[in-house]
């Protein structure tokens, strides 16, 4: 239950924003609650207006992979601000972010910096169209690609929570134009090219699937979609607004070894500031205006405060990456995983999860989930009493059961042990 100050502040909130809050998966509603509202965080932890702490899984919703208010990264923000908040010229700061990505990501020449995934995501898709002179783009069922018009079809996240696979004010126009297929099956991508092959711009996916839980890809599957879209000179972009710089230095596109044309990301880049960006071939990123006619651009792009948290943390990165840093973090996922689901099987209540990289998936479900339909079989009623009593014991998750968990490289074994202690306890009550 949220506490009294957050009750108030939530009122106050719903007669000024809509539902209260400035993103919809804020207002708690897939757990039929009320948000708590955040007073400050430090490291893994969470402190809301009413003095409570959380362990917190949530980690505004993965950017965090340093944790809430790193000494690091606030000086960073802090030397950068005093120097000025925003130009309008360029920094050299914007090309050492850029010479860090293209060093870290294997597919990446070249990249554009922008202020948020949702706009990275609907430039690649307009780069694709232009480079290849088609319209249509695939995208796959449960998949979030943030919210233009062409990407809110069969959307997974806060979209399917609410209800709104096809939101009010895209135009059917639009929404014809893109394809949902469900994820993790290549002979429905195989139809879709048989009978449009040659009119496909792009297909767009998350190599591992953030928005309707975790899910992960299929042995062989990314490695099937990547051939496919070869052969018919479609686009693959892959979608690492999540999974970029979190389940492998770069991306789940090293970690899988396949090479898109055009990559995406958001979150994790901006160590918790608004930054997204995408990238991919030189010969395609050079049709981004000025050096190309599609127009892209941004007031604030490659702002120097987002800049610098991100520098920081992608230097962070890549000095931890060398002693096992995703590996510590996907141990400590699968530990919280393996006790979610060992409960579960004491208490007879049915579970499923995994793990990978600093990312990990927790499912009231009967056996694997590898598509939006078996993520939509799993038990809402059941993660909405385990997310609540959870957050009675201390510990966050995301307040709906179709999103991912998310580890820092803060989180230790305190935390560990208070997240299993109150796993524990929680299923006891759960089984009741
Ligand atoms: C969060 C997300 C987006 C949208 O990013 P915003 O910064 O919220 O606009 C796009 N794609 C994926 C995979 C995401 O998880």
């Amino acid at each position: 239950m949220a506490g009294p100050k957050s009750t108030a502040a939530f009122e106050r909130a719903k007669q000024v924003l809509p539902g209260g809050v400035n993103s919809p998966v804020r207002a708690f509603k897939s757990v039929h609650g009320t948000p708590f509202f955040a007073e400050r965080g430090e490291g893994p932890y969470l402190y809301d207006i009413d003095g409570n702490r959380y362990v917190d899984y949530l980690m505004s919703w993965g950017p965090l992979i340093w944790g809430h208010a790193h000494p690091q990264i606030v000086s960073a923000v802090q030397e950068a601000a005093v120097k000025g908040t925003s130009f309008g010229v360029p920094t050299e700061l914007e090309t050492q972010v850029a010479e860090k990505i293209v060093e870290l990501v294997p597919s990446i020449e070249v990249v554009r910096m922008v202020n948020s995934g949702t706009e990275a995501t609907m430039s690649a898709v307009r780069l694709a169209r232009a480079a290849t002179k088609r319209s249509y783009v695939v995208k796959f069922i449960g998949c979030y690609h943030g919210h233009a018009d062409h990407f809110l079809v069969k959307a997974g996240s806060g979209v399917a929570d609410l209800g709104l696979p096809d939101s009010p004010g895209v135009p059917k126009e639009t929404a014809e134009r893109t394809i949902a297929v469900p994820y993790n099956d290549i002979d429905a991508l195989r139809d879709v090219f048989l009978q449009r092959g040659e009119e496909i711009a792009a297909v767009i996916i998350e190599p591992v699937a953030g928005n309707m839980g975790c899910v992960l890809p299929k042995p062989g599957y990314l490695q099937a979609v990547r051939e496919l879209t070869r052969s018919y000179e479609t686009l693959l972009i892959f979608d690492e607004v999540i999974t970029g710089f979190r389940v492998a230095l770069g991306g789940a596109q090293a970690r899988f070894g396949i090479e898109p044309d055009l990559t995406t990301f958001g979150k994790v880049i901006g160590a918790g500031l608004p930054v997204g960006a995408y990238g991919g071939r030189r010969d395609l990123m050079e049709l981004i205006a000025p050096s190309g006619p599609v127009y892209q651009g941004g007031t604030l792009s490659g702002n120097p405060l987002a800049m610098s948290a991100g520098l920081v943390s992608l230097k962070m990165l890549e000095a931890a990456d060398k002693t096992g840093f995703y590996d510590k973090l996907q141990a400590y996922g699968q530990q919280v995983v393996d006790a979610f689901v060992d409960h579960g099987k004491q208490h007879g209540i049915p579970t499923y999860g995994h793990a990978l990289g600093g990312l990990f998936g927790l499912f009231f479900h009967d056996g694997p989930v590898h598509d939006f339909e078996s993520a939509r079989e799993s038990d809402s009623a059941m993660y909405e009493r385990f997310f609540h009593a959870m957050l009675d014991a201390g510990v966050t998750f995301a307040p709906s059961p179709l999103e991912s968990a998310f580890v820092s490289g803060v989180h230790g074994d305190k935390e560990l042990d208070i997240t299993l202690s109150a796993i524990s306890s929680v299923f006891r009550t759960l089984g009741a």
